[in-house]
């Protein structure tokens, strides 16, 4: 099953992985502590800049690269959560920011001095329903003036620049819901104390993510990202390439559960035989590889149409949910095979078993995806 595609990628991602076995996972896990030694050392070794274009430091890679680097932090029995925005949300910057805006802060990006891994969109009240958002900047001469509540926006302690979806139109005052959204660059720095109050969530994974309260927060005018009004496409035009790269990371979990279930199966022993000779054993785990190496066909498929500039929503959007199902699977039957060992710590399934749970509700839950593909691939009337 394993990928031909970026062989010297993932080579060397698995290499730098090495250096950060499970021990290191399981006691940033225990503690809910950030991977920082793991974040610098992706950053220094430039793997973290993939997308970004060689003129603005980065390698210039197409989205298949980041993809192999993904995958392999999680067959490694890492995880990518703690950094994978990094990758990805400055191409709302990139793709709709003023030529000034990409010059001050793209290069930064791309080295690592600049972390725009904050994403914020999610709010308690609207859920999936983002038209609903509520979080408002109210234009005051050169500044905006942001009140509002997010949820669930990971990273956001570990972020130099936020970007962030507002409202800048009440809904009631737009011909379509999906306008009067605009996005605004936040200076975390700056903002932190002055009007925005982060609060960590404790989640069942180590994951970093935070609520944010604003109050007053001003934000200069030169922080909107493209036309005020259409921040809500720009947002969508990004969801593309976050859905192929999660599906990625759940490549790489199907295959790490599948590295290790298929070892253990082979090693322990017991009515005096491997318990891998008896069916019962073997045919979840053969069911799991078919449904892994279905979903990668799916991811690379995804991502073909990304690289060639083709419409790939649907693509995405099944990608990601055949890939999340599949990881999912694969994780229930490893830790079935590990019987009691599967509950302990050290063995790493577990952790890895709760981390790969997330992404059938995040970044977009398993029934907004159904909806997608009902609406969109078979031409079923929209529900709502
Ligand atoms: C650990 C974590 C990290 C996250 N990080 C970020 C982040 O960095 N930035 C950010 O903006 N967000 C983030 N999110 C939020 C995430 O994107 C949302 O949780 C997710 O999209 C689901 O939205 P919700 O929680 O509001 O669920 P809801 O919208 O309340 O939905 C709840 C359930 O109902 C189902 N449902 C809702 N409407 C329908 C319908 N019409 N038909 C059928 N089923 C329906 C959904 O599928 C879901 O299963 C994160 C979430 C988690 C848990």
């Amino acid at each position: 099953m394993d990928h031909v595609s970026h062989p010297e990628i993932r080579e060397a991602v698995a290499r730098l992985c090495a250096r950060f076995p499970g021990e290191y996972w399981r006691g940033l896990d225990r503690d809910r502590i950030y991977p920082t030694e793991f974040v610098n050392a992706l950053t220094e070794a430039g793997f973290l800049s993939v997308l970004i274009p060689e003129e603005y430091g980065g390698s210039g890679l197409g989205l298949g690269a980041a993809t192999a680097v993904l995958e392999e932090i999680h067959r490694s029995g890492g995880n990518g959560g703690a950094c994978h925005a990094q990758i990805y949300t400055m191409g709302c910057v990139l793709r709709h920011g003023s030529a000034e805006q990409k010059a001050r802060y793209l290069p930064g990006v791309a080295s690592g001095e600049i972390r725009l891994q904050a994403f914020g969109v999610t709010e308690p009240t609207a859920g999936t329903d983002t038209t609903r958002i509520s979080t408002f900047a109210r234009r005051d001469g050169d500044r905006y003036i942001v009140n509002g509540q997010k949820i669930w926006i990971s990273r956001a302690e570990h972020s130099d620049l936020m970007v962030l979806l507002v409202r800048t139109t009440p809904r009631e005052e737009v011909k379509r819901a999906s306008d009067g959204m605009s996005v605004l660059l936040v200076d975390m720095r700056e903002a932190v104390g002055n009007g925005l109050t982060v609060r960590p969530i404790r989640t069942m994974i180590n994951h970093a993510t935070t609520e944010l309260f604003f109050d007053d927060l001003s934000v200069p005018v030169e922080n909107l990202v493209g036309e005020e009004g259409r921040g809500f496409h720009y947002i969508l035009d990004g969801m593309n390439a976050e859905r192929i790269l999660i599906a990625a990371e759940c490549i790489g979990d199907g295959k790490f559960f599948l590295d290790r279930g298929s070892a253990y199966a082979k090693d322990r022993k017991v009515f005096g035989r491997a318990i891998g000779e008896n069916q019962g054993v073997q045919f979840p785990l053969a069911r799991a590889y078919v449904q892994v190496s279905a979903a990668a066909l799916m991811v690379d498929r995804a991502t073909a149409l990304f690289e060639a500039d083709q419409p790939c929503g649907t693509e995405a959007n099944m990608a990601k949910l055949l890939a999340s199902e599949a990881s999912w699977y694969a994780a229930d039957q490893c830790l079935q095979i590990h019987g009691g060992f599967g509950f302990a710590e050290e063995y790493d399934i577990e952790r890895k078993f709760r981390e790969t749970r997330l992404y059938q509700v995040a970044p977009i839950s398993t029934n907004l995806i159904l909806s997608h593909v009902a609406t969109h691939a078979l031409g079923l009337p929209k529900s709502f």
